[in-house]
């Protein structure tokens, strides 16, 4: 039985692949962005994953680490996860808000009504982290965030501060308040837009703090892991997705007449895709078994998550040099994927940075398990 799954998780797997297959027969090229969005949407919520991302009392079926892991990745190995409308919003960071900002924020963000954003990454060159000044019913906040995704449209970017004589803090920022400014719009090679802010005596209703401040960083890291736990199992699932492109590619080349010499070499290659595939299959899943038994699983997380970005990065490069320069054709799957692949080893963490930190836990900390 592979995987081990039981006869609920095997339906979802089901059908997230039915799901991923009638999304990757859509005719995309002739359909604008935002009518993709809706189409998938509604197909995801006819095939019953959409509110897999859910809490129940909002009406979601709140699904497992597991459950998501298998759903991502099914819908990876079609090749389609990679597009909008799949997934409600997670509650992520505003699960853990005040009352006042979940009544007032949460349920529009589960709805898609209001957009949020995450400001975590600064500017090398800044001074000083972004700052909050507690002056009793709000906050000043001051500095820079430079990196953060779909925050053009976002009607607020949930900000980790280093509130002074406390320590850092989450707050939640609304866009339109005084003080905060967008100082540059820019898309990254992966097809996703982002803006850089900048915070200049941004006043901030204290109860916009998220969780305990002080324990800031470790609220960001819970959003983190979630995140570095989806793009596990979405790269786990493209790991699929390409070696079905080159085994479809080695027996186009059994039907012509290739030569029996490159076609061993291919076979070769392709042998180590697939155990290197199966090694990410092992750790993701595992990691999310782990999760979903409450263990701390922060570094399992980590290591899934380098795991699978590398071992896909390294497929895909492996994939374009044995199909050759058809794989870089704009138009080929393959070339889309490059450029998707080489964003998620610095999103959520670079490689160098999460290997660092599973070190320092381990020989410094002396916590984890890897
Ligand atoms: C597609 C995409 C979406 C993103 N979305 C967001 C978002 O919504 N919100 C947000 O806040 N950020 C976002 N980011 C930013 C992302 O989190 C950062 O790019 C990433 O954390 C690296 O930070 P940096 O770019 O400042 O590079 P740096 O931190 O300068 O790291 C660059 C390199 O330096 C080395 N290095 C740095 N520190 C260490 C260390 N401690 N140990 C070992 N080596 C080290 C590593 O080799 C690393 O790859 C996104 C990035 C991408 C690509």
């Amino acid at each position: 039985m592979p995987d081990f799954l039981n006869d609920a998780q095997r339906d979802i797997q089901r059908r997230a692949h039915s799901l991923g297959r009638q999304v990757a027969s859509l005719n995309t090229d002739s359909l604008e962005a935002h009518q993709i969005e809706s189409e998938t949407r509604a197909l995801s919520k006819q095939a019953g994953i959409y509110l897999l991302t859910q809490p129940a009392e909002f009406g979601g079926t709140a699904g497992t680490s597991l459950d998501l892991t298998i759903a991502r990745e099914a819908l990876g190995a079609c090749g389609v996860s990679h597009l909008p409308g799949f997934f409600g919003p997670m509650p992520g960071l505003l699960a853990q808000a005040s009352e006042h900002v979940r009544n007032k924020f949460l349920g529009p963000y589960l709805a898609g009504e209001a957009k949020g954003g995450f400001g975590f990454t600064e500017p090398p060159d800044a001074e000083r982290h972004t700052w909050a000044r507690d002056e009793g019913d709000h906050l000043v906040v001051n500095g820079h965030k430079s990196y953060v995704t779909g925050g053009s449209h976002a009607d607020f970017i949930n900000t980790l501060v280093e509130l002074e004589n406390v320590g850092p803090a989450m707050v939640l920022i609304e866009t339109n308040s005084p003080g905060v400014q967008i100082i540059r719009r820019f898309g990254s090679v992966d097809g996703t837009q982002h803006a850089s802010f900048s915070f200049t005596d941004v006043h901030v209703p204290r109860e916009h703090l998220i969780g305990e401040a002080g324990a800031g960083m470790k609220r960001a890291l819970d959003q983190v892991n979630a995140v570095r736990m989806a793009i596990a199992a979405d790269s786990l699932g493209l790991c699929s997705f390409v070696c079905d492109i080159v085994a479809e590619h080695v027996e186009q080349g059994r039907s012509s007449e290739i030569d029996a010499g490159s076609d061993q070499a291919v076979r070769v290659q392709f042998g180590r895709m697939r155990s290197q595939s199966y090694g990410v299959r092992s750790a993701v899943y595992r990691t999310a078994r782990l999760v979903d038994a409450g263990e701390n699983a922060v570094n399992e997380v980590m290591a899934s998550k380098v795991l699978a970005t590398e071992t896909l990065n390294l497929l895909v490069d492996l994939a374009i040099q044995i199909i050759g320069g058809e794989a870089l054709v704009d138009s080929h799957p393959l070339a889309s994927l490059f450029r998707r692949a080489r964003a998620t080893r610095l999103a959520e963490g670079p490689t160098d940075v999460l290997h660092a930190n599973i070190a320092r836990g381990y020989l410094d900390l002396h916590l984890g398990r890897i």
